[in-house]
């Protein structure tokens, strides 16, 4: 069988492999979104690797974070997560098989010595790169230093070119003279990305590499390597970056890039997952979609070559139309899960997904939501202006006549329309006039849904006593 023919009938395998260095942002989360998409769609596999080996920068924290994310998201993953920490003699393994092969070999340089060449490299108006000095064909009459731990080194192709066809960007060709010979393993032992990557891409059987674009400039380095290696390559796609609304590439100074943030704004899985399907990738005109649409139409032929502009109103816009779209007993579910911190007693209030199913599409998030709610169950609280504006002794007597209207009506929403119309036309007002008084006093709000359905919902004993209440105030 030849080579391509077993790429052909292999299942598409694709990861992520976060550096667990801080949270899971806005663009690692829709970098991982594209691979799990790719593999889904196809009915490949994903796997999470979890790329550790920077020990200084990585922490506990941050992985549980990531998992966090990956796992609210609903990005499931069938392999892992696979820590680099736990693979390093597998590294070593296979670095001694590149200095066997003359492909690796140890450089005793020091950093003050590599900082020196250097800056005298820029003196000389040259690219600073490792300039080869420990290559074996140069140090042949050096002494390995006895006070230096050796870091072992790429013996990079001094000529040709390295090109592959990135499934975004297309043909992209790098020439070797722009290449150094990178160091592959640490002196503490541990590999750099460029070489952990390549050992871990090829023993994980990954037949896709799907990452950042911030990335396209390592991968001629690690094709390099694969070579070296005799290993197979996989295909590489390269996905651009996010960027802030100013241009500059989304860092905190944007606000909030932090998945889990959205998760505690009251956003749902589903409208995130949305937009950052849309940040970068288009299917027609279609902004809104389900997951299950999304995997359907998703290919990396539609991914954007050029960077995306992370907009923080579209993504509340998006979630706003997911929760209008939502299943009002799912809605419901979620706000008694989480109503802000406070004790609420549901019995005591309208029926939840009634009011859910009145009220969601005015919300942008669940705690818009959930605040809207809690006004039908906790103690009307009316500003001092509004109550001045709108609550004025004239007002009292339509109010008396309203509230009496109601007692022996059969409870229902065209029932109360007529009740309204009638102290309407009785008093001589206009609509507000009657409804913002009603609205305050049942809510505290002077926007809320219709009056009419509000009122069928708040129920007739608990409208009368907070009609009752209101009244003595006047
Ligand atoms: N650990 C790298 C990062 O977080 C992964 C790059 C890759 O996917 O190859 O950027």
């Amino acid at each position: 069988m030849t080579a391509l023919s077993a790429r052909l009938i292999s299942m598409i395998r694709t990861r992520f492999a976060p550096s667990p260095t801080g949270y899971l942002h806005i663009g690692g989360a829709r970098t991982a979104l594209y691979a799990w998409a790719y593999a889904r769609k196809h009915g490949g596999q994903f796997i999470l690797r979890v790329e550790d080996t920077d020990q200084e920068r990585s922490s506990e924290a941050s992985v549980q974070a990531i998992l966090d994310s990956m796992t609210w998201l609903g990005l499931d993953w069938d392999e892992g997560p696979i820590f680099q920490m736990d693979r390093l003699s597998r590294y070593r393994e296979i670095a001694e098989v590149l200095v066997d092969s003359g492909n690796a070999y140890w450089c005793y340089a020091t950093p003050e010595e590599l900082t020196k060449m250097r800056e005298e490299q820029r003196k000389m108006g040259v690219k600073p790169r490792y300039d080869g000095r420990w290559r074996p064909e140069n140090a042949a009459d050096l002494v390995p230093p006895e006070d230096v731990t050796p870091v072992l080194r790429f013996k990079n192709p001094d000529s040709g070119d390295v090109a592959w066809d990135d499934l975004v960007k297309g043909v992209i060709t790098v020439s070797n003279t722009e290449l150094d010979d990178f160091v592959l393993l640490r002196g503490d032992g541990t590999p750099t990305y460029n070489f952990g990557v390549v050992v871990d891409d090829h023993d994980m059987n990954l037949t896709h590499v799907i990452r950042g674009d911030d990335h396209v400039n390592n991968t001629p380095r690690q094709i390099n390597v694969y070579r070296a290696l005799g290993y197979e390559l996989p295909a590489f796609g390269h996905v651009p970056m996010i960027l802030g609304d100013d241009g500059e590439r989304l860092s905190k100074r944007h606000g909030a890039v932090s998945v889990m943030h959205y998760r505690d704004q009251g956003f749902l899985p589903d409208a995130v997952l949305n937009y950052l399907a849309r940040l970068g990738w288009s299917h027609g005109d279609d902004e809104i979609f389900s997951r299950d649409q999304f995997l359907e139409w998703f290919d990396l032929e539609h991914v954007n070559r050029s960077p995306a502009k992370f907009d923080a109103t579209k993504l509340s816009w998006t979630n706003g139309e997911h929760i209008n779209l939502a299943d009002d007993e799912l809605l419901a579910d979620l706000v008694r899960a989480n109503p802000g911190g406070q004790d609420i007693i549901w019995e005591d209030g309208p029926n939840l997904s009634d009011l859910i199913k009145l009220l969601k599409d005015r919300a942008t998030s669940l705690n818009d939501l959930a605040d809207s709610v809690l006004m039908f169950f906790r103690e009307v609280q009316i500003s001092q202006d509004d109550r001045l504006k709108f609550l004025t002794p004239d007002i009292k007597p339509a109010l008396i006549h309203f509230t009496e209207s109601l007692q022996g009506i059969e409870w229902g929403r065209p029932e109360i329309a007529g009740c309204i119309k009638m102290s309407l036309t009785e008093f001589q007002l206009k609509m507000p006039q009657l409804a913002m008084p009603l609205r305050l006093l049942l809510t505290g709000q002077t926007q809320t849904p219709a009056i009419d359905a509000i009122i069928e919902l708040v129920g007739r004993d608990r409208m009368l006593a907070r009609l009752h209440a209101g009244l003595s105030e006047l």
